[in-house]
């Protein structure tokens, strides 16, 4: 894997480590050796053809996977200073720090209001539940356009506002790191535009991971770049495997790597 650093070193102030990551799903390697530390609040995206592990990545970081039956993850993924697939690291508390948006938007079934609140709350929350709602939707760029209707429910919002309170509702629970995977790809356009603008102000505080589909958004939202490709193993099957991690101005200017400057240019994928 090439990961190039000169033109902008960020690298001694990762947040997330990766050394060795191996995902299988069963017998099969989904996801060969990843390598990668993970810039602290910067925006990094995930690009590659579809099958290429970056959503089976990406739920890395907060041990989603754990969730799936048959798959496993091995290496060591630092965060904090520690592995978080040490035994010892509650899955829970690790998914309050790192938190996580869906491709498409899931509201709870309940009002605007307890889609941000119930999180917080049945988490022992102490302080002022409305100061809470407030700011979690003033920084998901949302306050203005549903504060006269917090008790009508999250799921009559248009699409891009439910998304945007799903961002709420992972922010208010004061995480650290956001993932994103595909957040965009069931928006129309206008919405897509708000979320970018978002990320972009969101990135001050936490750092965001996200899978997209759309160089054009990677290109647009990402400090950093990581581009994943497939290759064929010794059965014939097509695993993973993480080709370069670079400035996004870079990569898509001067990609480190022949397969990145293929898949940049349109050549396959
Ligand atoms: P991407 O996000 O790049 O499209 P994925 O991470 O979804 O790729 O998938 C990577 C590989 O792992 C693919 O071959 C896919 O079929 C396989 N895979 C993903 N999820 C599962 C699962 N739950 N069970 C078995 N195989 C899976």
């Amino acid at each position: 894997m090439r990961s190039n650093t000169t033109s902008k070193n960020k690298q001694d102030n990762a947040v997330f480590n990766a050394k060795g990551v191996k995902v299988y799903y069963g017998n099969f390697m989904a996801l060969q050796e990843v390598n990668v530390a993970i810039p602290d609040k910067e925006i990094v995206a995930f690009i590659g053809p579809s099958g290429c592990g970056k959503s089976t990545f990406l739920r890395c970081f907060n041990r989603m996977n754990d969730l799936i039956t048959g798959a496993r993850v091995e290496g060591e993924l630092n965060y904090q200073g520690k592995n978080i697939y040490d035994d010892k690291i509650n899955p829970v508390k690790l998914r309050r720090q790192v938190g996580m948006v869906f491709q498409k938007p899931n509201p709870f079934p309940k009002s605007i209001y307890e889609n941000i609140a119930f999180g917080p709350r049945t988490n022992g929350y102490k302080g002022n539940t409305d100061d809470l709602v407030e700011r979690s939707l003033r920084q998901a760029a949302l306050w203005e356009e549903v504060k006269d209707k917090l008790k009508e429910k999250g799921t009559a919002l248009s699409g891009g506002q439910q998304q945007r309170l799903c961002i709420a509702r992972a922010i208010a629970m004061k995480p650290d790191v956001l993932l994103m995977d595909e957040p965009c790809s069931a928006l129309d356009p206008i919405s897509t535009q708000q979320i970018e603008e978002l990320c972009h102000q969101l990135k001050h505080q936490y750092t965001i991971i996200m899978v997209t589909h759309n160089m054009q958004q990677a290109s647009r939202v990402s400090d950093w770049t990581a581009f994943f490709n497939t290759e064929t193993d010794e059965s014939g099957k097509r695993r993973g495997k993480l080709v370069e991690f670079s400035p996004t101005g870079q990569i898509f200017s001067s990609p480190q790597t022949k397969e990145a400057e293929a898949y940049i240019s349109g050549r396959f994928g």
